[in-house]
């Protein structure tokens, strides 16, 4: 059952600001992580504050520099299905095409992609966590199948959005707005790892709510895809996943990015990958060595060693698809 709470929607974002900053309010876009959250008692949230009345955040717009804004309230289906993102952007409509169910799609919104809650199991369940203000990581010996094998630190979640790494891939920049600022920055510095905190995802504070995602204009030859590995064909969250963004001219790759999902605990850039690649044709040779660079540094726990394989396998067959 869900706790009781208060209830406001306002019709500015300036208004919406002011009631989000009150202590114990929490945002409420499309609701479908929000309410499962407060229905579990993972957190509290004694005032919900609904953006459903902010139509300023929804839609998808091109910009004067060429490339596209898109409202934090736009629905995943609505990017899925748009026309522009599916030609020049093709890693994010699939990304946003591969979350969750089509149900889910049409209410979730890609501001709460983003900031979505972890999946670990133990984070949302009845377990005092690290990351809930307890004491230790339960993951850590026990049931780590789904969890990290890239940059845990104290704590092994893996980032859930399918659509972060794609946007990274692409070059996204994420608008923060509170009372009095509005900030733009690189998509990639907006989560947080738990080297730097345990207690949350991104750097959002309270009283910040993302406004929008900025796509700069795809560069001429740039090819974008998005691949993901679930147990459920149906729905379900990536075990792993990999977004890639190249441009390719003269035969060789001028720039890249090699982003994951499902193995770290935010998208994980895998630089040494792109290393491998850029200056170099996209031949197969220079496939196998982007593949297994792609796992630099990972620390499998007890149960998801094979996850290495996994991502050596996607990132591989996304190359290959690329050419
Ligand atoms: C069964 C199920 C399967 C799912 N599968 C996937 C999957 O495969 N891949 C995937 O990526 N996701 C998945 N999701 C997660 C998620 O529900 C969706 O990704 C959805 O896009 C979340 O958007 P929302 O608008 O419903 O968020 P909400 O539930 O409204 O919000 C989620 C969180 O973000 C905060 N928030 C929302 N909007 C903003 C904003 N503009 N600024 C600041 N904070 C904000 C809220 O306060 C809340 O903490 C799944 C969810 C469920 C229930
Ligand atoms: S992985 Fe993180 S969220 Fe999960 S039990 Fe450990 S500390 Fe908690």
């Amino acid at each position: 059952m869900l706790p009781t709470f208060t209830y406001v929607r306002p019709k500015t974002v300036a208004e919406a600001l002011e009631q989000g900053a009150a202590e114990g309010a929490a945002l409420h876009a499309g609701g479908t992580d929000l309410l499962g959250c407060l229905r579990d008692r993972v957190f509290q949230a004694g005032k919900i504050v609904s953006l459903s009345g902010l139509s300023e955040l929804r839609g998808i717009a091109a910009t004067r520099e060429g490339g596209l804004r898109i409202g934090a309230l736009t629905t995943l289906a609505e990017i899925a299905e748009h026309a522009t993102i599916q030609e020049r952007y093709p890693a994010l409509a699939q990304g946003a095409a591969s979350a969750a169910s089509p149900q889910l799609r049409s209410q979730g919104t890609l501001g709460g992609n983003l900031c979505q809650r972890p999946r670990c199991w133990y984070f949302r369940g009845d377990f005092h966590c690290l990351r809930k203000g307890g004491g230790r990581c339960y993951a850590v010996a026990g049931q780590n199948q789904f969890h990290c094998i890239l940059g845990g630190m104290g704590c092994y979640i893996v980032h859930p959005s399918d659509t972060a790494p794609a946007l990274i891939a692409l070059g996204a920049q994420v608008r923060i707005v509170s009372r009095g600022s509005s900030r733009l920055l690189a998509l990639e510095s907006f989560f947080v790892p738990p080297a730097q905190t345990v207690r949350r995802e991104n750097v959002l504070r309270p009283g910040e709510l993302v406004s929008e995602v900025r796509l700069p204009p795809a560069p001429a030859g740039m090819r974008s895809r998005y691949r993901k590995v679930r147990a459920r064909g149906s729905w379900d969250f990536a075990l792993a996943g990999v977004a890639v963004a190249a441009v390719l001219a003269e035969g060789k790759v001028q720039q890249v990015r090699v982003v994951l999902s499902g193995v770290a605990p935010i998208p994980w850039r895998a630089t040494e990958a792109e290393a491998a690649l850029v200056g170099k044709p996209l031949d197969a040779d220079a496939i196998g060595r982007a593949a297994a660079a792609s796992v630099a540094g990972a620390q499998p726990l007890s149960h998801n060693g094979y996850k290495i394989h996994l991502v050596r396998g996607i990132v591989a067959e996304t190359l290959e698809a690329l050419v």
